[in-house]
């Protein structure tokens, strides 16, 4: 199996950083990642150019929505804007040919009713206009998060499924979040598959931290407390486009893409 696999990049160029790193995708911000503001497109020749550029160049385009989003959240000072953030990120992803926008599960506040936050996401896919596919990533902490465990995911299934639009979503499984939070890789893609149906993107990262540890801190493969053949025998059930988003700029990224691409096999 070709992976098709890159790295998660600076936006300036997102063509030259997957050339530079032997990738057909990159994976980046649309601005600040922090921030409410909107997106931006940093590629200089505009987003049209950016789409055409990255078709005739053969590579894909992914966006990673910004990490205040929690549309799960009952706080409407969180939720609301994260929904209007997240509908800019689709809109900007359509205009540069992205082939989708990864944004994180959210989660409520410990001794909130998680049945709440599911039907924020009910009501949030409703209201979107998703002209890119949207994926949901699955998250490494918190107690009451919406795409941690696997019995979550299945109750956010539910809510989506119940969405105007829902079959549209789709799911991003991030080995280092998935074994931080404390899944079993070895059955993690067939179990996913069973609740969604579908496995759309994979963020494979190593892990820094302890199986359940509920901290997300990503590294290098082979520098983590992941059983790399675990990260590699995933990417092979999984069998759909591949991101490293660990450190180390052009070169780490290039060594973590050539060691799966070694290790996944063809
Ligand atoms: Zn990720």
């Amino acid at each position: 199996m070709a992976l098709h696999i890159g790295g998660h990049v600076d936006s300036t160029d997102p063509i030259a950083e997957a050339r530079a790193r032997g990738g057909t995708l990159s994976q980046f911000f649309l601005g600040d990642p922090q921030s409410y503001k909107g997106p931006t497109i940093a590629y200089a020749a505009g987003p049209a150019a950016l789409k055409a550029d990255a078709e005739a160049a053969g590579v894909d385009l992914y966006v990673h929505a910004p990490y205040p989003i929690n549309v799960a959240s009952t706080n409407n000072r969180i939720r609301i804007p994260g929904r209007k953030l997240l509908q800019q990120h689709l809109t900007a992803a359509a205009e540069i040919g992205a082939k989708g926008v990864i944004v994180h599960g959210g989660h409520l506040g410990k001794d909130e009713d998680a049945a709440i936050g599911f039907d924020n996401w009910r009501k949030c896919i409703d209201g979107l206009d998703m002209p890119v596919p949207l994926l949901i990533e699955n998250t490494a902490g918190g107690d009451n998060a919406m795409a941690r465990r696997l019995e979550a995911i299945a109750r956010l299934w539910d809510a989506i499924g119940a969405a105007e639009g829902g079959d549209t979503v789709g799911f991003c499984l991030d080995t280092c979040h998935a074994w931080a939070g404390g899944n079993d890789l070895s059955t993690m893609v067939d179990r996913i598959l069973a609740i969604t149906g579908r496995i759309d993107f994979v963020h494979a990262n190593d892990s820094r931290d302890t199986f359940d540890s509920g901290a997300d801190r990503h590294t290098n493969f082979g520098s983590g407390e992941i059983d790399g053949t675990e990260v590699s025998d995933l990417v092979r059930a999984a069998g759909c486009p591949v991101v490293v988003e660990t450190p180390g700029g052009v070169e780490g990224q290039s060594a973590d893409i050539t060691w799966l691409r070694d290790h996944v096999g063809s």
